[in-house]
């Protein structure tokens, strides 16, 4: 049976939609009350409000802290009009039953991502609103609650079919309770940051869905994507022009391709498949970096994602189209860009805007079965200063610049991650392997072939540079490297074999450096 509406109470910060919605409800004969500020704003549109101050007999006080908590709004949202009792307290307490709430809160997260001052933080933690949402979804067996201004359609449709039905005011129901949650979730998150306390005894983790999709990591497997309470540039924050809705997959590798190509300062590209990068390259300008990154893996880079640093040009465009690519993702795009990918139908583009800073730390929560493990973001970095020389050879200038690029690129591969750099640009990745020596030997091979595939006489990583994600437990990694050419490494050190491994490199006269810095990505 459907539930018709009488009273609404509306009480809302975002008052977006706000009118039509308020204007529907009232054409449909709907009693309407209000706080101070939506019943100032119905009022200046022409509709007719009760003030809830007048339900109360009670005025809004200290500065709006005390303005619907009150038993004549808690007793009309939270009365079981099933009940005898209930309904001789109403009339007992000349209590009005209210059949729906719509309520958006104060906008705790985005005066927080304002930057707003201490006591202005704590002013915007809205106490009567979420009182009321819980009430009135408690209570949804008689009352809809609506926390969304998304969902103002859900009861001008049910309105249209003569009231809510026990789904609907079950489904809206589930989300009030969500936005609680990630409203306090918000609030406990900010107190958190101020207190310091990197790993709180209680965490939630919130989110809103931003997007369904239309399946996870494998047909069987629902999926979609929110977005959590913190602001961060990236993946959640990217608009899409063109092409076809993005998968579960698509997301997860194209966060993996924003987030490293966000650590370079020169115009740089990374081409991902799989989370992996199979080419990361700087260069003099975009076009440059991608045809290096290219160079690196041209196999696997079919059908994987470009990611640039940089505004996109239309010469970078016309050169990435050549090659089936899945999704490009830059901070924006230059003028004759969108023409270009126009013709690539299937190719999605994404711009970011904004890049993710590397150096600032944000929480990362992962689920293992029953819970989830919490740890601050890998915003680790080397500098030159890190780099301690622990062999009889320094490395030279170049070598420096490329053990520091490299070691960058490692701390995105999943482990065991060894990667070869010369110039600026990778030119052999060996990642997600069990053991390190054969991420080296991986990374040779595919090198080799790239080498081939190129019709050059020597593999690629001949004279270039090697990071290794974490130490080298025995020296058989090294040496594999320095078989295949390399002349430089960069490593974290720390083995109970470090002696061994730096007698290895001194013999193949290699230089090699400690950062004391691991970059384990499991
Ligand atoms: P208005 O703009 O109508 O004056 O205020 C709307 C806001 O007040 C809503 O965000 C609502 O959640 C909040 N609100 C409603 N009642 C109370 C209350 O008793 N205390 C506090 N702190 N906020 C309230």
């Amino acid at each position: 049976a459907r539930l018709p509406l009488k009273r609404a109470l509306i009480s809302v910060s975002d008052k977006e939609g706000l009118i039509p919605f308020a204007t529907r409800l009232s054409e449909a004969g709907v009693e309407l009350l209000s706080t101070g500020g939506t019943a100032k704003a119905l009022r200046e549109a022409g509709l007719d409000v009760r003030d809830v101050s007048d339900v109360t007999g009670f005025p809004e006080i200290m500065d709006g802290r005390v303005k619907t908590l009150h038993p004549k709004v808690h007793g009309g949202l939270l009365a079981d009009r099933s009940k005898s009792s209930h309904i001789e307290a109403m009339e007992e307490n000349g209590i009005e039953g209210i059949d729906l709430l719509v309520v958006n809160l104060y906008p705790f997260e985005a005066t927080l991502a304002r930057g707003a001052d201490y006591d202005e933080m704590v002013e915007n933690i809205d106490i009567g609103g979420p009182a009321m949402i819980r009430a009135a979804a408690k209570n949804h067996a008689h009352v809809a609650i609506v926390t969304d201004t998304e969902d103002y359609t859900v009861i001008t449709d049910a309105l249209a079919e003569g009231g809510t039905t026990f789904d609907d005011r079950k489904k809206l129901a589930a989300t009030a309770y969500a936005r609680t949650a990630a409203y306090d979730a918000a609030i406990s998150g900010w107190f958190q940051k101020e207190l310091g306390d990197l790993l709180p005894r209680r965490v939630v983790i919130a989110g809103t869905r931003l997007d369904e999709l239309r399946y996870g990591e494998n047909p069987h497997q629902p999926a979609a994507l929110y977005k959590g309470t913190e602001d961060r540039p990236g993946i959640t924050a990217t608009t899409q022009h063109q092409g076809k809705a993005l998968s579960y997959n698509n997301i997860n590798d194209a966060d993996a391709a924003v987030e490293l190509v966000s650590e370079f300062f020169p115009p740089a590209v990374a081409i991902i498949k799989h989370a992996n990068p199979c080419g990361v390259a700087s260069g003099d300008n975009l076009l440059e970096a991608y045809e290096r990154a290219l160079a690196c893996d041209p196999v696997s880079a079919f059908g994987g994602i470009v990611a640039v640093n940089r505004p996109l040009d239309a010469k970078t465009a016309e050169e990435i189209v050549k090659i089936f690519t899945e999704i490009v993702i830059a901070p924006a795009i230059e003028d004759g860009v969108a023409e270009i990918f126009a013709k690539k139908k299937n190719l999605r583009l994404l711009t970011t805007s904004e890049l993710p800073d590397p150096r600032m730390g944000h929480m990362r929560a992962r689920p293992v079965a029953g819970g989830f493990l919490y740890q601050f973001m890998d915003n680790g970095q080397v500098f030159p200063e890190d780099m301690k020389v622990v062999t009889k050879r320094t490395p030279s200038g170049e070598e420096k610049a490329d053990l520091l690029f490299a070691f960058k690129v490692a701390k995105h591969v999943k482990s065991n991650a060894i990667v070869y750099v010369k110039d600026g640009a990778t030119v052999g990745i060996g990642a997600g392997q069990m053991s390190r020596l054969d991420s080296t030997r991986i990374a040779v091979r595919k090198s080799q072939d790239a080498a081939e595939a190129m019709g050059l006489e020597t593999p690629l990583v001949s004279g270039s540079v090697v990071a290794s994600d974490a130490f080298f437990p025995f020296p058989d990694g090294l040496i594999s490297a320095a078989e295949a050419g390399a002349t430089a490494v960069i490593q974290p050190g720390g083995s109970i074999r470090d002696e061994e491994v730096i007698a290895a490199a001194d013999e193949r006269g290699l230089a090699m450096v400690f950062t004391g810095m691991r970059h384990f990505r499991h």
